[in-house]
């Protein structure tokens, strides 16, 4: 039973408060301190979930970057991508352009053309897309017509970004299909293996090398 009770001090309607009827003796229930508690136990399980879900990003990134390490033994830009559904890796992929003289060999490509084959669908609802480096405008196409459900990128591309740094094709109105992004997963590392390979590519020019 519910019912709104005046306060003797203020004379104010106890609005947040309510009388209810236990074992003949009223109780009154403090809506306002319930609230609070509700509230801050959701926080708290946000900040749970929060947590699970960075630890989960960071996981897969390292998986990203151990693909990026493959394309860097083969001379090519280290970009490396995972594809993951269900938290299980669907498909691996790394930059690929320069071995297989293809423009559109890009490490997120790769991924999708497998995880494709694998599933037999070019839609890839449901998934999430790893990769070491912001995608350009050609991988954020890609992912638009696999459906993709998110994306998380490593480091941030101001140059040619275009998933929020140039361009923002996943929160683009006039498109058909919008997924989540986030940007700065193990950044320092993604970046890092990037800058790293083309100071080596510079030193190697400089001193009269192929690179
Ligand atoms: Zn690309």
């Amino acid at each position: 039973m519910t019912m709104r009770s005046v306060c003797h001090e203020t004379g104010l309607f106890l609005s947040h408060q309510a009388v209810f009827c236990v074992f003949r003796r009223p109780v009154i229930i403090d809506f306002d301190r319930v609230l609070c508690y509700i509230s801050t136990s959701n926080v708290h399980m946000q900040r749970d979930m929060h947590t699970d879900s960075s630890r989960q990003d960071e996981r897969f990134m390292r998986e990203a970057l151990r693909e990026a390490g493959k394309a860097r033994q083969q001379q090519e830009v280290p970009i490396g991508a995972v594809l993951v559904k269900d938290g299980e890796i669907l498909a691996r992929g790394y930059n690929s352009s320069i071995t297989l003289h293809d423009p559109s060999a890009h490490a997120e490509i790769m991924v999708l053309r497998q995880a494709g084959q694998q599933v037999g669908n070019y839609r890839l609802t449901d998934t999430e897309l790893y990769v070491t480096l912001e995608p350009c405008i050609m991988c954020m196409g890609a992912l638009i017509q696999a459906r993709i459900a998110r994306l998380v990128f490593g480091a941030y591309d101001p140059r040619t970004g275009a998933a929020g740094s140039v361009f923002d094709f996943a929160g683009s109105d006039t498109l058909n299909h919008r997924f989540d992004v986030r940007g700065g997963v193990l950044e320092k590392e993604c970046g890092f293996l990037l800058q790293d390979f083309f100071e080596q590519k510079r030193t190697m020019r400089r001193d009269g090398r192929v690179g």
